[in-house]
């Protein structure tokens, strides 16, 4: 019984004081938020006293209402002085709250469940305890144990023609640095060996927020591209960037690619090369300079591996504009590339463009940018065979008959799902998220075969 835990050991979690104001949808947005702190694992209760801290959700509808919550939110802080605000009151009449209780903890508008979950925790923080909590601290993931997804915002403020997430998410939202930061943080104290940054629009990152600061380990960080990743790269663990456009200030980050703790691989969405096809496309970041930014990334950091994709077929692309894609394509040099056929898509702007391409025509045309592709990708792996290159171990399979363990790895240039395989002999000793040089024997596609060394 020695090593059970007594009563004493377990710190009794911070009870959060629900006050719940206005209509049956914000009673909702009440359930929600309690059901999410409950399994959270803090104590509930439904007034201020008693409580470490209160989240008020108010009613903003009349000026009745207005007045109500006002008023509660009065008697809250006198009662307990730890308030989070939030509902209809916390959007555009927050000025009128803040203006009235400067000192409240937070405020956040209606429907923002995370936000007041993330605002409970930030000040009131509850204690991990594998015998309270159901679920770790980094959350439960889908992944394997060794590389997590981290998602440093949502929706998108650029409207590129053919796409409709803008109208499905909305504008641009992006979550506070040090959240991102701890959660990264949590993620590699839980043995995460590799982090995939996500979002829609990567490197726009912070710009909502208009790159709000926030308090993180002495110092305040500001919500950018660049301290992101300085900071992602002081974990010690590979953190790999996707969805990146190649605004301006994306030319900083490669010199942390260096032998930094960011890996030297960006996932850059080009879409096309045509200055009239990305002009159709809406394209955010577009610039004819671009193939001359490549080249100097890659004087910088001569590791670099580009991943993108590209549209074929979109409306109006003539075969020139094809042409000066393959062209690019060729001169770019992109390491990792597909291709789709453009397909409409229900409530695009790109529906209406005139010029459709007819499938067979997509057809033709996504197979010679393959061509093209597959040959660039088979050149680069076939540059790798008798170097040794650092990968990841992803998968260990079973002894053979002959007791030969073969193992599925990634080097720096494979992300998860998305990029090649390498594929090692004599694994037996090696386990999953393990990082180990590899000496490449073969390559076939951009699949590559070797042996530890
Ligand atoms: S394609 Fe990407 S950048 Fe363009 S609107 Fe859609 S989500 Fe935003």
């Amino acid at each position: 019984m020695k090593n059970m835990p007594q009563h004493t050991d377990i710190k009794a979690a911070p009870t959060v004081g629900m006050i719940s104001l206005g209509c049956p949808k914000a009673l909702v947005d009440s359930e929600r938020i309690i059901t999410k702190l409950r399994s959270d694992g803090y104590n509930l209760t439904d007034g201020a006293e008693g409580a470490d801290l209160v989240v008020v959700n108010t009613c903003g509808f009349l000026d009745s209402a207005k007045a109500e919550s006002l008023n509660v939110i009065g008697q809250a802080m006198n009662e307990n002085g730890r308030v989070v605000v939030t509902g209809c009151m916390g959007g555009e009449q927050a000025d009128e709250v803040l203006a009235a209780y400067p000192n409240i903890l937070a405020i956040t508008g209606a429907h923002q469940y995370e936000q007041v979950v993330e605002a409970v925790h930030e000040h009131q923080p509850i204690e991990h305890s594998p015998y309270v909590h159901i679920t770790p601290p980094e959350g439960l993931r889908l992944t394997p144990r060794h590389y997590a997804y981290l998602k440093i915002s949502e929706g998108c403020n650029n409207r590129c023609s053919f796409c409709i997430i803008p109208s499905l998410r909305g504008d641009l939202v992006s979550r506070p640095i040090h959240r991102v930061l701890h959660e990264a943080e949590q993620l590699a104290a839980a043995g995460v060996k590799e982090i995939l940054v996500i979002s829609q629009d990567t490197s726009a990152y912070g710009v909502d927020i208009k790159y709000a600061e926030s308090p993180w380990k002495g110092v305040r960080v500001p919500a950018k591209f660049y301290q992101l990743c300085e900071e992602l790269g002081k974990l010690g663990i590979w953190v790999r960037l996707h969805y990146v456009y190649p605004y301006p200030h994306v030319d900083q980050v490669i010199p942390l690619m260096n032998g930094g703790g960011i890996l030297p691989y960006l996932d850059i969405p080009f879409q096309h090369a045509s200055p009239q096809v990305l002009k159709n496309m809406r394209r955010p970041a577009h610039q004819e300079k671009t193939l001359a930014r490549i080249q100097k990334w890659r004087e910088i950091c001569p590791e670099l591996v580009l991943r993108s994709t590209f549209i074929v077929g979109f409306p109006g692309e003539t075969e020139e504009d094809f042409e000066f894609l393959l062209q690019w394509l060729r001169e770019a040099q992109i390491d990792r590339a597909g291709a789709f056929q453009y397909e409409p898509v229900k409530g695009a702007k790109s529906n209406a463009l005139e010029g459709q391409v007819p499938d067979e025509i997509k057809e033709i045309r996504w197979q010679r940018f393959m061509e093209v592709q597959e040959e660039i990708m088979q050149n680069k792996a076939l540059a790798k065979i008798g170097q040794k290159i650092e990968c990841i171990i992803d998968e260990v399979g079973e002894p053979a008959e002959d007791g030969h363990v073969g193992a599925d790895a990634r080097s720096k240039a494979d992300a998860p799902e998305i990029d090649g395989t390498v594929f090692l002999r004599d694994a037996g000793h090696l386990n999953p998220g393990d990082i180990v040089k590899v000496k490449i024997e073969e390559a076939n596609g951009s699949d590559l075969y070797g042996v530890p060394v």
